[in-house]
Order: structure tokens, then C-alpha cells, then sequence
């Protein structure tokens, strides 16, 4: 646990919070600020910054509770859709650096739904960079990016 970390408080229960449910390493709860009607956030009990810090075990029973809840979201709240989501990093929206998962419902019905999709969908990318990241990626992928198992 981290004094400074808003989430170790919320987990701690020094915080308020709308919790929605919370097992022996995970916690859920509703975001302050949500981006669709029902945005939940799901953390691990232990303090970790971000996605590469997060331990094995962490993120898979983050990930695991994070299904559970949107699926419940989906059929409790009616919804259309959901998106879960991680932000990595200062540039990639990150804010809170406690690991999360959001998970966001959609709706057909835009009153209860802000999101938009941040990339232009159906515009076909440039084929070489798409295919020379794609090698660089795989020439070493297995070797340099090994399982934490290996
Ligand atoms: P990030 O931008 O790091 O991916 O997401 C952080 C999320 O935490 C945001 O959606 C923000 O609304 C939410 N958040 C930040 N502070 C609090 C808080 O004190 N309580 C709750 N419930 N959510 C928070
Ligand atoms: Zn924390």
C-alpha cells in the first residue's frame, strides 16, 4: 500500500467510494467521472504502478473480476456493449498510477453513453510500416519478451 495512492485509500476504505464488490486481492468500484452510465474500475488490493508492474497473479485475478463485472454491467444496466480498458503511461491517458481496468459499458442510447472511438475506424493503414513493425516485433519477440515462467 501506497500513502500518496488514491486507490490504496479507496481499497483501504479511507476514501469514499461506491464500491460494487471486491474479493481477497481485487476491488471494484464506480468511477467519479464516468465516461458512460455504470464505468466501473477494478483494482488489485496490492498497490502496483501500471501494467508492467503489476505481478502475474494480480492481473489475472484483476482481469478475471473484470469479465465478471461486465458482464453483470451488461445485463444489470442493459447494456449494449462493453469496453474494457488500460491505460499505460502518462501518454497513453493514464492518471492514476495504481493499476485499474475500466470497465465501460456502451449503449445505443447516446444520453447515457460519451465515448468516442479515438482512432478513425475503416481507414486502412500504410502496409510497409505495418508490415516491417510486425517483423521487428517477431524477429525477437519470444527471445527478448519471455513468460515471467521462462
Ligand atoms: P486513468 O486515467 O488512470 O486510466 O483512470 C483513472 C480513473 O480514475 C479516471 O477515470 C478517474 O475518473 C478515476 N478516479 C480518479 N480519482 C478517483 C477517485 O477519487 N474516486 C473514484 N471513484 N474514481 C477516481
Ligand atoms: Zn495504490
Amino acid at each position: 500500500m501506497s500513502d500518496q495512492c488514491v486507490f490504496c485509500g479507496i481499497v483501504a476504505g479511507n476514501v469514499p467510494n461506491a464500491k460494487v464488490a471486491e474479493d481477497d486481492t481485487t476491488y471494484a468500484f464506480m468511477d467519479i467521472n464516468p465516461g458512460s452510465d455504470g464505468h466501473i474500475l477494478v483494482v488489485p488490493k496490492m498497490h502496483s504502478k501500471d501494467l508492467f508492474d503489476i505481478a502475474d497473479n494480480d492481473l489475472t485475478d484483476v482481469t478475471l473480476t473484470a469479465r465478471r463485472i461486465a458482464k453483470a454491467a451488461v445485463v444489470e444496466f442493459g447494456a449494449d456493449g462493453v469496453n474494457l480498458l488500460n491505460c499505460c503511461g502518462t501518454n497513453a491517458w493514464q492518471t492514476v498510477f495504481h493499476f485499474h481496468l475500466h470497465v465501460i459499458p456502451r449503449y445505443i442510447d447516446k444520453s447515457r453513453d460519451r465515448l468516442v472511438l479515438p482512432w478513425q475506424p475503416g481507414t486502412t493503414g500504410d502496409k510497409e510500416i505495418i508490415d516491417a513493425l510486425g517483423s521487428q516485433l517477431s524477429a525477437t519477440f519470444d527471445r527478448r519478451y519471455p513468460t515471467s515462467d521462462d
